[in-house]
């Protein structure tokens, strides 16, 4: 077999956390947002149905076990997905893929511009230290940059928009955090899976991130590289008027929570969102 290089983006283990780290919630019957120290996935399925569900986005380095784990919890003995859906291939939403794939044999779909960072020929940029931002923006250079390779097991999402096994959802083009950044979005009951096109936690601030305290915030900063599409990608979101979300980071949030601060960060993006000063300003 020919041999895949993971690289070290998802070799080393990062010691980071948060309070809700291991905690679950479920913002609708069948979606349930997981938190692996300092990021979420996404469980999209009816709880107790072993083979019935997908999972969005893939965790930290060294965090299978723990997610394999989860899911048993919720679907069931032997739970396997039906596929891995990506976000975004940034280290913090990948991380778990290859020991994942180990277990699961299960096809990896991404967005076609995202898919060079997950196929080995791309890097990301080197994450951003001198952004304006707290300690974690700092300390992001310990944060790996180099895209991992996948080989066949990952596949670009359809073009027309579906979401392979995940039906009645369509992904929506979010780019600005990285190229090939998606959301995924419901119609039937409006709800966003919204990955890091923007966050409900101030993700540059450590204590911030380990408290997980409540506040609207645009993409992470450190490795945000195009602001004006993230912008773009943010009122993209808000006009679709999500009536509940899941984030990369932070916790699940609906309603007018949700309409109001989504409103506002779409409308003031420049003052809350973007840094003044880094260097993808
Ligand atoms: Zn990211
Ligand atoms: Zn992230």
């Amino acid at each position: 077999m020919e041999e895949k290089n993971t690289s070290s983006s998802t070799e080393r283990f990062i010691p980071m956390t948060s309070m809700n780290s291991g905690e679950g919630i479920e913002i609708a019957p069948d979606l349930y947002s997981y938190t692996i120290q300092v990021v979420n996935v996404t469980f999209v399925g009816l709880p107790g149905n072993p083979d019935e569900w997908v999972l969005v986005d893939a965790g930290m380095p060294k965090s299978a076990n723990v997610i394999i784990e989860a899911a048993e919890e919720r679907f069931g003995k032997g739970a396997r997905p039906k596929a891995i859906i990506l976000t975004h291939g940034h280290f913090d939403h990948i991380g778990a893929i290859p020991e994942l794939l180990d277990h699961w044999q299960v096809p990896v779909y991404i967005h076609p511009l995202e898919l060079p960072y997950v196929t080995g020929e791309k890097d990301y940029p080197q994450p951003d230290s001198t952004v304006q931002g707290g300690m974690v923006a700092k300390m992001s250079p310990m944060f790996p940059n180099e895209g991992i390779d996948l080989g066949d097991a990952v596949k670009p999402l359809p073009l027309d928009g579906t979401v392979p096994s995940m039906t009645g959802w369509r992904w929506i083009h979010t780019p600005g955090h990285s190229e090939g950044h998606v959301s995924f979005f419901r119609d039937q009951d409006r709800a966003l899976i919204a990955g890091d096109a923007f966050v409900t936690v101030k993700q540059e601030s450590l204590y911030r991130v380990f408290t997980q305290e409540l506040e609207i915030s645009g993409p992470p900063r450190y490795l945000t590289t195009d602001w004006k599409a993230a912008k773009e990608s943010v009122q993209k979101l808000n006009a679709l008027k999500p009536a509940c979300a899941t984030t990369g980071h932070g916790i699940p949030v609906a309603g007018e929570w949700l309409a109001d601060n989504l409103e506002m960060l779409a409308r003031d993006f420049d003052d809350i969102a973007k840094p003044d000063y880094g260097k993808f300003v």
